[in-house]
């Protein structure tokens, strides 16, 4: 088991990544509750799977649970099942010093991280993250919340988990698109910030991919220390959190274009989103042609969606993706916030990204 501790003075909080960690839940999770009872929050599919495992560990140590099961889905982050969890967990006599468990992907992750941040004004919570891109990117930092029909993610609060439990194991039972849906948010730590992760995962993505235990716990606790050190440094998103949204510009325009549906899942977004931006950056001159070609190689190789052609029916053209993009809670006094590169692992923010070039690249869908 590796440890990966996100230091945030009082709130600070470890990361555990592992094999078996799920079983080993009750010894793991058992000395952050005041008294044996821990309520669990999950969706029908990962229930389905992980939730008698976790709720054994649990009862080896002595600790009783409940759960709340949710249908799965993007929709299910919604302020109508907010109500619903947060009465359910009321009606379960969960108190003050009590911790909300989140068994689940980023849907589940979120939700109930937000249940918690206004359950009795604040109640703990424990990630304990099923996805790839849970245990590598959603359950860490703090952000929680959920959509509104105004937007994705338009509704929520900062709530720092008191402890993320990573459990590799669990990813083998994730669907393959769900997990390179989740590796784009892998590889897009090696772009922003860490060009050796990403010869790393030039050599070793594949063997990720078919199941190397080894290979996920790199990739994983890697990507974690990235985000740890990034959200350390700047909780609130004021600066360099930031570069956390390479690729997710586009990737939030193409979401949009595509109704959230299953035509594009968030990670394939962002994957094309992170092509997009290499291109971009290479026309506008900031970096070598080479560096936009083994992105797209690397992603190809791993069978992933790259271009804005990968993705199924039509998309609105150039001028319409623009609009989109301008709707993203991340646009400032009407200007687009990009995150562009001078090269593999070196992103920087900006708001002057030359719109000629990003209406011919997003033109000619690469
Ligand atoms: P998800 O939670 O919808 O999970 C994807 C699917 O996989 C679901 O159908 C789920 O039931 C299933 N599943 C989960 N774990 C499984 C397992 N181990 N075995 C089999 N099936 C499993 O999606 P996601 O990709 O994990 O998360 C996406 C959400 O995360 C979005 O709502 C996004 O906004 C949010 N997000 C939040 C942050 C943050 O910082 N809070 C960051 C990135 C993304
Ligand atoms: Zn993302």
């Amino acid at each position: 088991m590796e440890t990966v501790r996100v230091g945030l003075g009082e709130r600070s909080y470890d990361i555990l990544i592992g094999p078996g960690l799920l079983g080993r839940a009750g010894g793991l999770i058992g000395p952050y509750l005041p008294r044996p009872f821990a309520a669990i929050v999950t969706d029908e599919t990962v229930a389905g799977i992980h939730l008698e495992p976790l709720r054994a560990a649990l009862a080896a140590e002595g600790i009783a649970s409940e759960a709340v099961i949710l249908p799965p889905g993007e929709a299910t982050k919604s302020m109508a099942n907010v109500t619903l969890v947060v009465e359910r967990l009321l009606g379960l006599k969960v108190e003050r010093d009590d911790l909300v468990i989140a068994l689940g992907g980023g849907v589940i992750g979120d939700l109930a991280g937000f249940a918690a941040a206004i359950l009795r004004r604040g109640v703990g919570f424990v990630q304990v993250p099923t996805t790839l891109l849970a245990q590598v990117d959603s359950s860490v930092g703090g952000k929680t919340g959920v959509n509104s029909p105004h937007g994705k993610n338009l509704i929520g609060a900062f709530h720092q988990p008191r402890l993320v439990l990573a459990d590799i194991d669990i990813l083998a039972t994730l669907p393959p698109r769900e997990f390179l849906a989740g590796y784009a948010e892998v590889v897009k730590y090696g772009l922003l910030g860490d060009a050796a992760f990403f010869d790393w995962l030039e050599a070793h993505g594949s063997a990720l991919r078919d199941g190397d235990t080894l290979a996920r716990l790199h990739a994983v606790r890697r990507s974690c220390e990235m985000k740890a050190d990034i959200v350390a440094r700047d909780e609130h998103e004021r600066g360099d959190r930031a570069l956390l949204n390479l690729g997710h510009t586009f990737g939030h325009a193409l979401e949009a274009a595509t109704g959230y549906s299953a035509r594009l899942l968030h990670g394939e977004g962002v994957a094309i989103g992170m092509a997009l931006a290499f291109e971009v950056s290479a026309r506008m001159g900031l970096c070598a042609q080479e560096a936009p070609s083994r992105v797209a190689a690397h992603l190809a190789a791993m069978g992933m969606k790259h271009r804005l052609a990968d993705i199924p029916g039509d998309l609105p053209d150039a001028e319409g993706l623009i609009a989109l993009m301008g709707q993203d809670k991340k646009v400032r006094q009407g200007r687009l916030t990009f995150i562009l590169v001078r090269g593999i692992g070196q992103a920087f923010v900006t708001r002057e990204a030359d719109m000629a070039v990003v209406r011919a690249v997003l033109g000619e869908g690469l």
